[in-house]
Order: structure tokens, then sequence, then C-alpha cells
């Protein structure tokens, strides 16, 4: 019987199926393991790196770089628009800060970076994400302070990190920029699943600065979506003394995949 079998199985069709798709797993499995780990390789194709940077220049190039964009919310706007024109929003409803430098836009490369920092807390893909940050920012006058998005520590228990603190705390090092750090003042409800205006009620007044501020102080956070959590941030720099707020974050999320 068992060899019955045996001539049976092998007078079957091979279709190749399983056998070529198996490998093919392992491979890019293998392949992804190994771009986490390979220092002084191309995050993103394992080819040697850039001098002093984790990528390598047709990689950078190729990122989705969040342009053009309002300058003042970030927001990506269409190819061809005019380069520093605000869009439709902020000229109805300005957000609480004056600017918002958001290189790059959640996609692609950008999105699968983000959700490996975020959610297996890679500190290679972390690391990745503040070099990026820190190349596009060289160019702006640095700010007086820099303050990280906080967490309700709640929250910040169940993720087990404050991922805008993580980048906040290398960046601000790097840039010869002092941290501050800001407090939420209650347990707001998860955004997830609310819509803009329900997002600003939801954090209304949620955080609280205690250091007094002055001058030019910039915000970050890993990723921006509405701006709602930056816009309630801001509101709390200015009444502690802050003279202009900037919001920073790594990548934008468009308003037209939100909703
Ligand atoms: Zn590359
Ligand atoms: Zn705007």
């Amino acid at each position: 019987m068992v060899r019955k079998a045996t001539a049976k199985r092998r007078r079957e069709p091979v279709t190749g199926h399983r056998w070529t798709l198996l490998p093919r797993q392992m491979l890019s499995a293998l392949d992804a393991g190994l771009r986490r780990v390979l220092p002084g390789r191309c995050a993103f194709c394992l080819a040697p790196g850039q001098a002093g940077q984790p990528w390598c220049q047709p990689c950078f190039e190729a990122l989705p770089w969040n342009l053009p964009a309002c300058p003042r919310c970030a927001e990506p706007q269409p190819s061809g628009s005019l380069a520093g024109r605000l869009c439709g929003r902020c000229l109805e409803h300005p957000p609480s800060f004056d600017r918002a430098w958001v290189p790059l836009r959640y996609q692609d490369e950008v999105a699968s970076l983000m959700q490996r920092f975020k959610f297996q807390a890679s500190p290679r893909a972390g690391s990745v994400l503040v070099a990026m940050l820190e190349t596009r920012l060289a160019d702006i006058p640095h700010p007086d302070a820099l303050l990280a998005v906080p967490l309700h520590p709640n929250r910040a228990r169940q993720r087990g990190f404050n991922q805008a603190e993580w980048l906040a705390r290398r960046l601000a090092p790097r840039l010869g920029v002092p941290l501050w750090l800001a407090r939420r003042l209650e347990d707001t409800p998860s955004q997830r699943g609310l819509d803009r205006s329900e997002r600003r009620r939801n954090l209304k007044d949620g955080f609280e600065v205690t250091s007094s501020l002055s001058g030019r102080v910039a915000l970050l956070d890993d990723v921006m979506t509405t701006g709602a959590t930056l816009d309630a941030l801001a509101q709390a720099c200015r009444r502690a003394g802050a003279e202009e707020v900037e919001a920073w974050a790594v990548a934008r999320t468009p308003f037209s995949q939100l909703w």
C-alpha cells in the first residue's frame, strides 16, 4: 500500500506551487532580517550604505518625500502645486503651530520602516528614522527647545515605549537642542476611529507643559495624521510662554487616506 501511494504521488503533475513558494518566503524573511541588523549597509536594499548614513543614494532619492506640502500643516499637495502655498484647511482654520516640517509621506518603505519601529520596537529602524529627520532638518534654524509628544503613562505601558520620545531623546543631542517633556493631563480615549473634529475635542487642553518656555519650540511626533495632537500640544506650549511653535514629524499621512 505504501509503495502504491508513493508511486501515485510521483505521477501527480508537479505544479511547483508549494515547493517554489516556500524557499522564496524563507529568503524574503531572511532578507528582511538582514536589512534590520547589518550596520554599514543600506536599510532598504542591503547595498553598501552612503558614508555615515544607513542608506544608499538611489534608495534615499526614491523615498516618498513629502513634496510639495502645505508649509503650515505639511498636508501633501498634488504634484505641480505652488511651493509654499497654504492648503485650503489652513486658509480657513489655521492650526496653533506656525509651520510644520514633515519630510516624508507615510507610505511604501517609510511605512514599513515605521511599523518595524513601532510594533517590533526595532532600534535599527528607529535610528534610520532619526537620521532621516536630521538630514532634512539640517538646513532650518534650530529651535530653542524640542518637546516630544507624550503618551499617557497607561498607554506607554501597554505599547512598551513612547516612540516620539525615543526619537526626540536621540535627535535633541544631535541638533544640540535641549529636550523638554510635556505631560498628558488625562487618559484621553484612543484617537483611532474618530474624525478630525472629534479628535480635536478628544484632545482639547489635554497637555500640560510645566517648564516655562520662550522663543521657538519644536514639537516632535513620529507620524503626523490630522495634526490634532500637535495642535493641542502647541496650545499648551503657547500657554507656557513659547512665542513660535513648529510641528515636526518623520512622516505625514495625507487627509485623503484617513477617511
Ligand atoms: Zn539602497
Ligand atoms: Zn495646511
